[in-house]
């Protein structure tokens, strides 16, 4: 993950909480870096098609929410595009496009069906050079572990953002809702264009805009189509994700974002409790139902 949280916690245990808060995401971005070889997704990975491996009962759990959203999400979210994120990733670093079998080789290795979480926390990747990565998830996640730490200690307001990932606990102190703002995806970094008012709930956007490879001059998404193997080029600018889980959020904003805008609209609408914001790449707003005039623009 290695992203910069920020949390705004009101009630007498705050300090100790946001404090604890910091450590729990700490310890989840080690269980799930693909970059540091002792993590549980890296040894997932090391041991796929060969074994079963032991690991803690949130990468259980985060497995498991993940293989979910891929069904719901029809294949458009997809953790076992890790291989080709990667290839992506490192072609881009050598500033080259991949080639189209090195595409194809790691598109062999897809297909979130092989993951299996079987009972005790152990998972078993069944397709040995399978790899999986909770990117686009694993902040949500993140986010809901730490909602529920406010809880028991007793936090009843509070506002986490884990890198556009926010989750908000209750009402601000002053009784009103907080407001998350929403970014013009075209505009200058963080200009916000508008804000949802929120309470309870997770706002979470993806969006290729803030994450992106440079391939000779030309901007590529850091999300993956798992269809075509390549960075997703759809009509998509942002999307923005409301649920009271913010790991839903946080995978349903990444599914938008491969779906294309009319997709979206009816994924979100069929997923209960969720409501979202879509901008496409001509600036207009596509809200769900369940949205409408909740979405304060400024201007
Ligand atoms: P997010 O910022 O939540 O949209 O997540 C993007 C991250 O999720 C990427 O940097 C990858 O690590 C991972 N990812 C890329 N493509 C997909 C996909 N189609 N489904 C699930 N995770 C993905
Ligand atoms: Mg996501």
């Amino acid at each position: 993950m290695g992203t910069v949280v920020e949390q705004e916690i009101y009630g007498i245990n705050a300090e100790r909480c946001a404090e604890s808060a910091v450590q729990e995401i700490n310890r989840l971005q080690n269980l799930w870096s693909t970059f540091l070889p002792l993590s549980e997704i890296s040894a997932i990975g090391r041991y796929a098609g060969l074994r079963p491996v032991d690991v803690s009962l949130e990468t259980a759990l985060a497995l498991s929410m993940a293989k979910g959203y891929h069904r719901a999400t029809r294949g458009a979210f997809d953790i076992t595009s890790a291989r080709l994120s990667a290839l992506w990733r490192d072609a881009a670093s050598g500033g080259r496009h991949p080639s189209r079998s090195e595409i194809d080789e790691a598109l062999s290795f897809a297909g979130s069906g092989n993951i299996a979480v079987l009972p005790g926390n152990r998972v078993f990747l069944r397709k040995k050079g399978q790899r999986v990565d909770l990117g686009g998830i694993g902040k949500g996640y993140a986010a809901d572990i730490c909602r529920e730490f406010y809880i028991q200690n007793g936090i009843r307001s509070a506002m986490i953002n884990l890198g556009g990932n926010v989750q908000v606990l209750g009402r601000k102190p002053d009784g009103l809702p907080w407001k998350v703002g929403i970014c013009d995806p075209k505009g200058p970094r963080d200009n916000i264009i508008g804000y949802i008012e929120a309470e309870d709930c997770s706002v979470v956007t993806s969006g290729s805009y803030e994450r992106y490879y440079e391939i000779k001059g030309k901007r590529y998404s850091h999300i993956i189509d798992p269809v075509t193997g390549g960075p997703v080029s759809t009509d998509v600018e942002s999307a923005t994700v409301i649920s009271p889980s913010s790991a839903c959020a946080d995978a349903l904003a990444t599914a938008c974002v491969v779906s294309g805008t009319g997709r979206s609209v009816e994924l979100i609408d069929g997923i209960p409790g969720a409501e979202g914001v879509i901008i496409d790449s001509n600036g207009y707003m596509h809200v769900t139902k369940g949205l409408k005039g909740l979405v304060k623009l400024l201007k």
